[in-house]
């Protein structure tokens, strides 16, 4: 029998339970069975295209079946696929971490691999709690977060996270976690700077670090950008101070670059753009170019030195996955960065970034979007009921579901995060595609404010 869409939606529906879905909602909006992609394109089974405008949930960095990361994992395939990580490595992990170690911010010399960015999460918190602990400061236990931050669903980490849609039904699992309000510019004053405005938020982060200095072992941050979070951005001053401030108050920042590294933000990454380096690094999604689940925790020698000890004293960091540091994953993640090294893709991004910009521009004019925002190459574009107000649609309309849809019909694949609909396309994409994109979004904004 032939598979067709609607044959394998049925099975689909039948057997399977996917992620962030009202599984109910499938009754009426079809699920569409992938066959195949390439580049910037998503096909179906009945060969209807989509371009990819959010990277297949912020991964994809450099396209589908991209050809120099297809070629070194399938020369990986017939080397070596897996290996326990204990006892045991390989020399994709070791190439990959001293690559990482290279790349990223000063300071930080040691690589801890997991296998998704949850995973890196529980990582960094374990790693810091731990630390203070060996360190014979064990009333430091406490994490301090950010109001409408994200850092992952697994307990821990939606601990630390803020967002209550995915959060509250979990709240009696989850772990006591001090929340500052944030820097998020979108609250800023008429004619206040992004800057401004987050210096000023600073203020409240600064009064809860000194409070809780004697407890607390970290702050956790998206910088730059609040993705999960509807794509709230701050300016990089924000981190700056923050930087300041845990060094003072002595406490651990574990910079949660999951979503922004890898230059999604302009720069490989994002702590860059305020010259700071954080104790704990957290790296996943883009880190193999889309293609395998594979995480990374960078830290310091100062962490890495309070775990190494004779064994009798019990001082080792035991966190433990199956799959760490997955040799086919490592690979990917070296194929990944010999991307970014032989070719000028922070450069091309930087005028891709300014494309995008220019032609996002147009939406500022829209009777029914409160705020174009841009961070890199991340657009969003924030649909309200009454721009002057800015009061929102009730969430129950489902508007930017509605986009979705219309942006579905036109081949085009964007997820709208609540009312704000963003761009976050592989760096592949081309202008046109672009200019695509930006017509079918402003079609679509425009089916999905109707009555
Ligand atoms: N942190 C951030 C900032 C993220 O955006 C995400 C994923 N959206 C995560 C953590 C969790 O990563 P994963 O989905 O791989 O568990």
């Amino acid at each position: 029998m032939v598979s067709t869409n609607q044959t394998l939606a049925e099975r689909d529906l039948s057997v399977l339970w996917h992620p962030c879905t009202q599984m109910k909602d499938h009754e009426n909006i079809p699920i569409i069975p992938i066959k195949k992609g390439q580049g910037v394109w998503l096909e179906d089974i009945e060969g209807n295209r989509y371009l990819d405008a959010i990277s297949s949930w912020w991964v994809n960095l450099f396209g589908h079946a991209n050809p120099h990361i297809n070629a070194a994992l399938k020369d990986q395939l017939d080397t070596l696929e897996q290996v326990i990580f204990a006892g045991f490595t390989h020399e994709p992990a070791i190439q990959l971490a001293e690559a990482l170690v290279a790349l990223s911010p000063k300071g930080l010399s040691r690589c801890f691999y997991a296998d998704n960015g949850s995973a890196a999460v529980e990582v960094a918190l374990k790693m810091s709690f731990h630390y203070w602990r060996n360190k014979g400061q064990t009333h430091k236990t406490k994490f301090i977060t950010l109001e409408n931050s994200y850092h992952g669903e697994t307990l821990g980490a939606l601990a630390v996270g803020n967002v209550a849609l995915y959060k509250e039904t979990y709240a009696p699992l989850l772990m006591d976690v001090i929340t500052v309000p944030g820097p998020d510019c979108y609250y800023r004053e008429p004619g206040e700077s992004w800057a401004d405005y987050s210096i000023r938020r600073f203020a409240l982060m600064e009064q809860v670090l000194q409070r809780h200095a004697e407890t607390a072992c970290a702050v956790i941050i998206e910088p730059l950008v609040q993705c999960a979070g509807s794509m709230r951005m701050y300016d990089p001053i924000y981190l700056k101070l923050l930087r300041a401030a845990c060094d003072k108050y002595n406490i651990h920042l574990i910079a949660d670059e999951i979503a922004v590294g890898f230059g999604r933000s302009g720069t490989l990454f994002a702590c860059e753009q305020a010259e700071i380096s954080p104790d704990f690094m957290c790296l996943s999604k883009g880190l193999t170019g889309g293609y395998l689940p594979l995480s990374a925790v960078l830290t310091t020698d100062q962490v890495y030195q309070a775990f190494y000890d004779d064994y009798q004293n019990l001082t080792a960091f035991l966190h433990s996955h199956s799959y760490t540091g997955n040799a086919l994953a490592c690979r990917a993640g070296l194929a990944t960065l010999e991307i970014f090294q032989q070719q000028p893709i922070l450069e091309n991004n930087s005028q891709l970034a300014a494309f995008m910009a220019k032609i996002a521009a147009r939406f500022n004019e829209h009777p029914n979007v409160a705020e174009v925002r841009q961070t890199g190459m991340i657009v969003a574009i924030e649909l309200v009921k009454n721009k002057h107000t800015r009061e929102t649609y009730p969430w129950q309309e489902r508007r930017g579901q509605r986009v979705y849809q219309y942006a579905l019909s036109k081949g085009v694949l964007l997820r709208p995060l609540g009312n704000v609909i963003y761009f976050m396309p592989p760096y592949i994409i081309t202008e046109e595609q672009l200019l695509m994109l930006v017509d079918v979004a402003w079609d679509g904004i425009q089916q999905a404010v109707k009555d």
